[in-house]
């Protein structure tokens, strides 16, 4: 998986920052992780939530095999 996968590809897109982090205030208010939200200048250029590139990230044990994360907790 690359880079840009993890920090890009399979990420929600938002135009701006404000609706990134609407969305991220959702996400929270209906339980679940804390999201922050990042300008993706290297590739897209709009907003996504998790962490940025270069954050680290970590495989789970899911029922479909092992699985890239992202860290969620700050
Ligand atoms: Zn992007």
């Amino acid at each position: 998986m690359t880079e840009y996968e993890i920090s890009c590809l399979g990420k929600a897109r938002f135009l701006t920052r404000r609706d990134a982090k609407h969305r991220a205030n959702a996400i929270r208010r209906n339980g679940g992780p804390h999201l922050r939200t990042y300008h993706c200048t290297k590739y897209c250029g709009l907003w996504h939530l998790g962490h940025p590139p270069g954050h680290a990230t970590y495989t789970r044990e899911t029922p479909h095999g092992p699985r890239p994360i992202q860290e969620l907790t700050q």
